[in-house]
């Protein structure tokens, strides 16, 4: 399937955005038909004239062909990788250019409705309300934009420390109970009641968290059942959401974490969804040391989880004196 996929130069000029006689695989097919005739024609050359200057002569066009084509291929590779990066800052520099206004937005609508809030009209409040969640939704995508750029750029830090996971699951399922009432979907909780002191960045976790609780709950369709879990297991944490919902096709599992991606079922049921959350979970897990994983069955129901390191004391010890020393200094 794979070999298929590399000759097709048309698909891939497409998603490269070129044209098709520059994709790399076809100028690594056609390097490899060239040095096949070369070599052939040499040994031909050879036989049939015995001048070792001819030889010479054939050998080096042989390597000067292949020298060009060589440089070509690395020279489209590299305008490939400098056009990545530069739509990388793009989207940082928009993004960042973004949250300011939509800080605004948010601000003066939520002002309007508690400050001045009793001298509107049902309508105008409604209006209001609704310009005040497409900002937050917006806020939320630029954020995502920004984390995705930061990951593509290597430029995605991570603060570390040991804190509760347990603390922040119980907040993140209290925050999203209102959502799965709306979606008449009970969602339960099993707490150990002590705490499970991971390592870690715990606010870009806590955003991972809530994206794996909220798809749970978005992709189940009416009499849902999500249950969160957090467990320990040979020095990790294994944190797990299992849902009732609507479960991902097996021939698309492969791309759950790709950035954009977005089943086909899922794009019928919940048009909704910027396909960001998992790429940037899955980035954010990693990084601390963890991994992430899941299985699904389509019609099913999904079970995502990940595991994170326990914080041993010796690491407690090295972030607590390095908070310290920030604070001295
Ligand atoms: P989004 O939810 O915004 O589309 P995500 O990156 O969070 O983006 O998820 C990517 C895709 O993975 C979703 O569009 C959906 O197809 C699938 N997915 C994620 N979580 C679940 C789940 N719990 N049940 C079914 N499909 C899921």
């Amino acid at each position: 399937m794979k070999i298929v996929n590399d000759l097709n130069f048309r698909k891939q000029a497409k998603e490269l955005g070129i044209s098709m006689w520059k994709t790399p695989s076809f100028l690594f097919l056609l390097m490899g038909i060239i040095t096949i005739v070369a070599m052939a024609s040499v040994y031909y050359v050879s036989n049939f004239y015995e001048s070792p200057e001819v030889l010479v002569i054939a050998e080096s066009v042989v390597v000067i062909t292949i020298f060009s084509i060589g440089n070509s291929i690395i020279l489209e590779v590299e305008r490939i990788a400098r056009l990545n990066k530069m739509k990388s800052e793009f989207v940082s520099v928009a993004s960042h250019q973004l949250r300011t206004p939509l800080s605004a937005i948010r601000w003066e609508t939520e002002l309007l409705l508690t400050k001045f809030g009793k001298g509107l009209s049902e309508k105008q409040k409604s209006g209001i309300e609704t310009i005040n969640l497409l900002a937050i939704r917006m806020t939320r995508l630029v954020s995502d934009l920004l984390d995705v750029a930061r990951i593509d750029q290597g430029r995605l830090i991570l603060k570390k420390s040991c804190f509760d996971l347990e603390k922040i699951v119980q907040e993140t399922v209290h925050s999203l109970i209102v959502v799965a009432k709306g979606k008449n979907t009970n969602i339960i909780f099993k707490n150990s009641g002590t705490p499970v002191i991971v390592v870690g960045d715990a606010e870009k976790l806590r955003l991972a968290i809530e994206n794996l609780i909220s798809n749970a709950i978005k992709y189940t369709d009416g009499k849902g059942k999500v249950e969160v879990s957090v467990r320990k297991k040979n020095g990790f944490v294994i944190f797990s959401s299992k849902d009732n919902g609507v479960g991902i096709p097996d021939e698309q599992q492969s791309q759950v974490f790709n950035k954009f991606f977005r089943s086909d079922n899922a794009v019928k049921y919940q048009t909704e969804g910027t396909g960001l959350g998992l790429y940037i979970a899955k980035n954010i897990i990693e990084q601390s040391g963890g991994n992430i994983w899941f299985q699904s069955k389509e019609g099913i129901g999904s079970i995502f989880s990940f595991s994170l390191p326990l914080c041993s004391p010796v690491k407690a010890r090295h972030f607590t004196a390095k908070a310290g020393s920030k604070h001295k200094a």
